[in-house]
């Protein structure tokens, strides 16, 4: 029999306020165990919690992002249940009537367009962290856990999706989505080893054309995108021996193990009921007016998709491209700026050049090169002495002709990253000017021809390949200064 899977996930986000959702206490990570709580985070009893304005904003910016309606009335409510890490003995969560709702995300998998109805997105407080002693040579004897509570309210939202997804690769997909959009409006960075980003998966199995559901497990602790696909795989294939073999799944809680691969049942599965949901008599219900929700939705910025998009459209540029450009928004940015940039000079000279000609440059410059020096460097974009502004200089100095490409994307480059000087002055300085003189670069064709005829006798036999080494050989004895167009033709011309 064939199965499939059916997959829906559960991803917490923190949100990226200073304070805390019910209180003033920061949420800075890091800090020593214990000094950002106060009576309200730590539930003394007669403590009144107030909702975190920027927390509130947040999610519902997320909502908007990922096509949900904003509830025009929400409330908080309390779920119930006991755990050191949470000293109310209550969470306080949003339960019958969640801050949005109905939305989706698309992603594409295998070429294909899917689309993932999110069921919800609620708030809700974060719980503390209980710390154990190691009992495998680390330090302490083994017979103590520790809490600290400076997790305790750190604003959350859960974003609930459907059981839309069917594969983990797809799930792996959506988290991706996910993640890019929430660190694209800045409500989250997104962080899955800190633990900022959190999901955990429901997963269960069915024949292939059967409608109804079956029995499900819930998979926690996994926190990469690698242990998605792989916590993932696990289970579902777990699932299908179980029955194959005459099995029952029950419906459990199940933790991910990545060092053993595997995952293992924790607890059944408690139900909704389990947790005594009631509307928190602390809080008072939540009304979001129209205005609220244009002004967050103005205030968005244009989203990946969009953006990638319109760098096809607008600058001719390959899908591969404008998916590299726009994998971080400083990314994507920095692009347009370096562009305009490039534009602005180039105008200011005279020149006119396609806008698509000028992107394309643009964009390899910072595809193939300068990811490079920043990858080594181990720098974002925004923290090299490589301004939009020396982009721009750079590609307008290749685009008139005053350097060449190579010299660009090699020298000049390194210099800029080195001592923040502009392109046009290192250009000048080290005399990197290029040589259009056809006479000038004609002595050097013919000097490579005359040093090689073994190569010239097989390339006039038919080897085409070899046009490629002569204008290496006429780039080395120019030191990359010679135009690469006027070193062409000249070759094919001498060498026909
Ligand atoms: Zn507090």
């Amino acid at each position: 029999m064939k199965y499939e899977a059916v997959i829906g996930l559960e991803v917490h986000a923190q949100m990226l306020t200073d304070s805390k959702i019910f209180c003033g206490c920061s949420t800075k990570f890091g800090s020593e165990p214990n000094t950002q709580t106060c009576q309200i985070c730590i539930g003394m009893p007669g403590v009144l919690p107030v909702l975190n304005k920027k927390a509130f904003e947040f999610a519902i910016s997320t909502g908007l992002a990922t096509n949900c309606k904003i509830s025009p009335y929400s409330r908080f409510a309390r779920k119930n249940y006991f755990y050191p890490d949470l000293p109310k003995g209550y969470q306080i969560s949003q339960y019958e009537l969640p801050i949005c709702e109905h939305g989706f995300l698309e992603i594409v998998v295998n070429g294909e367009d899917r689309k993932i109805g999110i069921t919800r997105i609620h708030m809700e407080e974060d719980a503390g962290k209980n710390i154990h002693e190691s009992t495998s040579g680390g330090q302490g004897s083994g017979n103590y856990s520790f809490v600290d509570l400076n997790r305790t309210g750190v604003p959350l939202m859960e974003i609930v999706s459907e059981p839309d997804i069917r594969s983990p690769k797809e799930a792996a997909e959506y988290m991706k989505k996910l993640r890019e959009l929430v660190r694209w409006i800045g409500v989250c960075d997104g962080d899955m080893e800190e633990g900022s980003l959190r999901c955990d998966a429901n997963v269960s199995v069915r024949p292939v054309g059967q409608k109804g559901y079956g029995t499900r497990a819930e998979v926690k602790n996994i926190n990469s995108f690698k242990f998605v696909e792989k916590a993932l795989e696990y289970e579902i294939k777990r699932q299908i021996k179980v029955i194959e073999e005459g099995g029952k799944i029950i419906q459990e809680t199940r933790l991910w193990d990545s060092n053993k691969g595997i995952t293992e049942s924790m607890r059944t599965k408690e139900e909704a009921h389990d947790y005594r949901y009631f509307p928190d008599p602390d809080l008072v219900p939540i009304t979001v007016e129209q205005k609220l929700i244009d002004g967050l939705k103005a205030s968005l910025p244009e989203l990946p998709d969009a953006k990638r998009k319109r760098f096809v459209s607008e600058y001719g540029l390959p899908q591969y491209d404008a998916d590299l450009l726009t994998e971080e928004k400083s990314t994507a940015e920095y692009f347009e700026k370096a562009l305009e940039k490039a534009v602005e000079e180039l105008v200011k000279l005279g020149v006119r050049i396609d806008l698509k000609i000028v992107a394309k440059i643009v964009a390899n410059l910072i595809i193939t090169n300068i990811f490079k020096h920043l990858k080594e460097e181990d720098k974002e974009i925004n923290e090299t002495p490589l301004t939009p502004g020396h982009l721009g200089n750079l590609v307008s100095c290749v685009a008139v002709g005053s350097t060449s490409i190579t010299m660009a994307k090699t020298t000049i480059l390194d210099e800029v990253f080195k001592s923040g000087k502009m392109p046009e002055v290192i250009v000048k300085e080290k005399g990197l000017i290029q040589i259009s003189d056809s006479s000038e670069i004609e002595k050097a064709v013919d000097e490579v021809i005359a040093k090689n005829p073994k190569e010239v006798e097989r390339f006039k036999a038919g080897d085409e390949k070899l046009l490629g080494f002569f204008v290496g050989q006429i780039m080395k004895l120019t030191k990359g200064k010679a135009n690469p167009q006027i070193v062409n033709e000249l070759l094919r011309k001498k060498l026909s």
